[in-house]
């Protein structure tokens, strides 16, 4: 069970160069061997998403066909590519 409380661990270096992140941290996420995740580089970190066998939330969208227009709508949170025109 993943807390929703923030934390700070430390990861390390090892000797090849490798990033290594705490056991506990690797298993709550679903970090098997041979996981892929994506990194995403900001200023100044580096934000490590979970790997698609660990997804929390799945949103399906039976149509795009909505024409309103709500401010909570996690629509606007997508590139325009996704809007419907
Ligand atoms: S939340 Fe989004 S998808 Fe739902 S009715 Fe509003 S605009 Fe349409």
């Amino acid at each position: 069970m993943i807390s929703g409380k923030q934390t700070t661990a430390w990861a390390e270096v090892d000797e090849q160069g490798r990033l290594v992140i705490p056991a506990e941290i690797a298993r709550a996420y679903g970090l098997l061997p041979g996981a892929r995740v994506r990194l995403d580089e900001g200023n100044n970190f580096v934000r490590m998403h979970r790997p698609v066998t660990h997804l929390t939330k799945v949103y399906i969208e039976p149509t795009v066909a909505c024409n309103l227009d709500c401010i909570t709508c996690f629509r606007n949170a997508w590139g325009a590519a996704y809007r419907a025109a």
